[in-house]
């Protein structure tokens, strides 16, 4: 077990939820893990998705053109190449371990297209609210490789990339005001532990993507979101009999409304019908 971060008592699996398989895009066949009816109960997240294919035409068509308003979108490749463009003129290409962050704020116009014709692509993409009085700031965009994530590696084979937050004595290199989100990749070996702080208030969700995990006697299956209790002052992670990858997030509830449409997100129907019209005139990014 890792020395410099301890808990008293974990949060329990109040509840898992399975993956629900659906396409979005340009016919991209993914995985659905936190979808709207969460949205709530895990606020600040509103989405969660994971891709995952060797099979060209679940991928190819990629993400063409599309907007967004009133969050953010942290994508996650695990594998693969996918290039994002977009109306500010930012182009990136993420590959296996970058990280790109967008905040769509008031209006972005993106796309996010693979760049490869074969071979596995798989990654995860998470939106993340905003509060109300940031909706309609600057779009914005970041994108982190893979070599600049801070990383924790012990002897024991554990390993913990911070993406978000902070833990132990790292910091990720995003940092959000108001959502003080917490994202972590964790990686066990058989018999490997961790514990990882969560704040009282803050919501708190576990997904393994290879193997399966032990959280407080409760096998989560692979490819399904734990939802955590908010009773303990962490979580303690174990990885059973395989290896163990995990991603781990938290973040502090708006406590706000949510009213989506498609790829808007704001706090009430007229500013989505607003948003609407702006889209349609040409004026969402403007
Ligand atoms: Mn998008």
């Amino acid at each position: 077990m890792d020395e410099l971060s301890k808990i008293t008592r974990s949060r329990r699996v109040e509840r898992q939820v399975r993956g629900l398989p659906t396409q979005d895009g340009d016919g991209v066949r993914l995985t659905r893990i936190l979808t709207a009816n969460e949205q709530q109960r895990l606020d600040p997240f509103l989405m969660i998705d994971l891709f995952g294919s060797d099979e060209p035409l679940d991928y190819i068509g990629g993400f063409p053109d599309h907007p967004h308003r009133g969050f953010e979108t942290i994508t996650y490749m695990l594998a693969g190449r996918m290039r994002h463009r977009d109306h500010l003129g930012n182009e990136g290409l993420l590959q296996a371990g970058d990280v790109q962050w967008m905040t769509a704020g008031r209006g972005i116009i993106h796309s996010e297209m693979p760049e490869q014709l074969e071979g596995l692509m798989r990654g995860f993409q998470i939106w993340l609210n905003l509060p109300s009085h940031l909706k309609m700031n600057t779009a914005s965009y970041q994108d982190i490789r893979c070599t600049d994530i801070p990383r924790h590696v012990a002897n024991s084979g554990m390993e913990v990339r911070i993406i978000a937050g902070s833990w132990a004595h790292h910091t990720g290199i995003i940092q959000r005001p108001h959502t003080l989100p917490l994202m972590l990749d964790v990686h066990l070996q058989p018999g490997n532990c961790i514990d990882i702080p969560v704040p009282a208030e803050h919501n708190a969700l576990v997904i393994p993507y290879e193997g399966n995990a032990l959280i407080e006697d409760v096998e989560v299956a692979c490819a399904h979101m734990a939802i955590l209790s908010q009773e303990g002052d962490g979580v303690r992670l174990l990885a059973d009999r395989q290896p163990l990858k995990a991603l781990m997030l938290a973040g502090q509830p708006l406590h706000e409304p949510i009213v989506q449409y498609g790829p808007f997100v704001m706090n009430t129907r007229a500013e989505i019908m607003q948003t609407m019209h702006d889209f349609r005139n040409g004026r969402l990014t403007s």
